[in-house]
């Protein structure tokens, strides 16, 4: 199973919005421009709003059929374990292997040994094609990488065997996550992982490290341009010059989690991919699910009603949402509305300022971070909100289509 050069994960928290999401991927295929989708959702998206990964594997094959959608799609197991994996095993034919965890943690002193000895034609000046500089590596270095990264990669190998055992190989796409860590990895580093990624034997096709900057839910990155460029292209030289070195697959990618909405660094993604000719994952999740609320503010009545709702739940459950993505959301509390000030908004209002558009003055980000990490509340409607999806289903779509083409695909993968 060989994933195609670009594809893009249209995660959906309630599972209602798959033909909106594959109709933006249409759209592009009309432009020329072929992208996969990948439905991905992780165990704890699936624990809040109580759903199991059938549920994602329906929807996504539901989605294809009615939209005649002829090239390939995937169902990701998103940031699983060995811990939760096997409730996953049936539905998916994609893994995110997320051992972030297992980060720093000490490796076997005897598998390290063999790990440094392995680098060492790599010790000395490393000219990587691609990067202008070259890298001065030496065993400190390398060992330094071994002790913080080897334990957590040969984890990745025991979730990749496990999957292959009960699947088969050749069954499943692998990817190896180490977003959700806290320091970014370098492209130096980059390389040392991907030599222990191929040492387990890992056919690894697309790779999420962490990029320098703040990915925050929702919302636009906030980091240095310049410092993520080089970085970005740093990595894509590493991994062209390690698929030949180790025998990775040939078509191994980045993937970029919490990809959605980081419109200030799509155009230097768009010019690295084509500068280097190479592919991409983009991973995108709550995005969808914020135009479904924008959805219902348009529609008015019952559905803005839902709207408000949500916002005042969510407001004053602000810590118990917010703690699980404190590390990945920058909310000013003081900046947030009043819930009796929203009370009052009209439709436009409330769209405008939830929605992703930088120009217009009424965009919030911090109403927007809290909305995004708000879904347990309306997973918490249950029925009610379930049922206004469907009811509001012709406005939501359109906010829902036109999110992912115009400001997502559009950005980053489609000519000007
Ligand atoms: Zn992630």
């Amino acid at each position: 199973m060989n994933l195609e050069k670009y594809s893009m994960g249209i995660g959906d928290r309630f599972a209602h919005q798959g033909k909106a999401q594959l109709d933006a991927l249409i759209k592009a295929k009309e432009q020329g421009v072929s992208i996969v989708p990948v439905w991905n959702k992780s165990f704890r998206e699936h624990n809040i709003i109580n759903t199991v990964p059938s549920d994602t594997r329906k929807e996504a094959d539901e989605a294809v059929q009615i939209r005649d959608w002829t090239d390939s799609y995937y169902v990701d197991a998103d940031h699983i374990g060995l811990k939760n994996v096997d409730g996953f095993i049936d539905s998916s034919d994609f893994f995110t292997l997320d051992v972030a965890d297992f980060i720093s943690e000490a490796p076997d002193e005897q598998a390290l040994h063999e790990f440094i000895s392995k680098q060492s034609k790599y010790i000395g000046t490393l000219e990587i094609p691609g990067i202008d500089s070259s890298f001065q590596v030496t065993a400190e270095m390398v060992e330094e990488i071994g002790r913080k990264f080897l334990t957590a990669i040969k984890e990745a190998g025991k979730i990749y065997r496990h999957i292959e055992s009960v699947k088969g190989s050749d069954k499943f796409i692998t990817e190896v996550s180490i977003d959700e860590s806290d320091d970014p990895q370098t492209p130096v580093e980059l390389l040392f992982i991907l030599s222990a990624v191929a040492n387990e034997g890992i056919p690894a096709q697309t790779i999420a490290p962490k990029f320098t900057g703040r990915f925050n839910k929702g919302v636009d990155y906030v980091g240095d341009l310049q410092q993520f460029t080089k970085e970005f292209e740093g990595d894509i030289a590493v991994i062209n010059f390690v698929v030949k070195e180790f025998s990775l697959p040939s078509n191994l990618k980045l993937s970029i989690h919490s990809g959605s909405d980081k419109f200030s660094i799509y155009t230097p993604i768009k010019k690295a991919i084509k500068k280097f000719n190479v592919g991409l994952h983009l991973k995108t999740a709550g995005t969808t699910w914020l135009e479904e609320l924008i959805g219902f503010a348009e529609a008015g009545g019952d559905g803005l009603d839902i709207a408000k709702e949500v916002y005042k739940k969510a407001y004053s459950k602000y810590d118990e949402l917010c703690k699980p993505y404190a590390a990945v959301i920058d909310i000013d509390k003081n900046e947030l509305p009043p819930p009796e000030t929203v009370d009052k908004w009209d439709e436009n209002t409330y769209a405008s300022t939830l929605r992703h558009d930088l120009s217009c003055e009424l965009y919030n980000l911090n109403f927007r971070q809290l909305l995004h990490v708000g879904y347990k509340i309306a997973a918490e409607m249950g029925e009610h909100y379930l049922n206004a999806l469907v009811k509001h289903e012709k406005v939501i779509a359109q906010n829902v289509m036109e999110n992912i083409y115009d400001r997502h695909l559009k950005r980053i993968f489609i000519e000007d």
